[in-house]
């Protein structure tokens, strides 16, 4: 039980959040998107920062917070072991959250100091 919370916990809260069809807006290293959480005040539009850097999540205003487990858990009003195996599922299905995975290495690339600049130039 524990391999199956850790296995679901691996995947990019970024992809998890998309399989649920929550719109994201993308701020650089965040994305933003609806609160989960049935009990927020208000409108729950776009209060949600997702933080692809730790995997996890925050709201802005009713301060709910977790990682793709429990956004999967509020989205869908399921207990976390459901959830764990909804996630699971749902990578075998459309493996293609490796394109995330991808554009975390590169922005990583990118942040690295410039070796070989020479071997560009010549
Ligand atoms: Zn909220």
């Amino acid at each position: 039980m524990a391999d199956t919370f850790n296995d679901a916990r691996f995947h990019p809260i970024l992809w998890v959040v998309q399989m649920l069809s929550f719109p994201i807006d993308r701020h650089n290293q965040i994305g933003v998107t609806s609160c989960p959480n049935p009990k927020h005040e208000g409108q729950p539009r776009m209060t949600c920062l997702l933080l692809p850097k730790k995997n996890r999540w925050r709201c802005r205003k009713c301060r709910a917070w977790g990682d793709a487990i429990d956004f999967v858990a509020l989205a869908l009003n399921r207990n976390k072991l459901e959830s764990a195996r909804w996630i699971i599922r749902n990578a075998r299905l459309l493996p293609d959250w490796e394109r995330f995975e991808e554009e975390d290495r590169r922005r990583a690339d990118a942040k690295r100091p410039k070796s070989g600049t020479r071997a560009v130039k010549e």
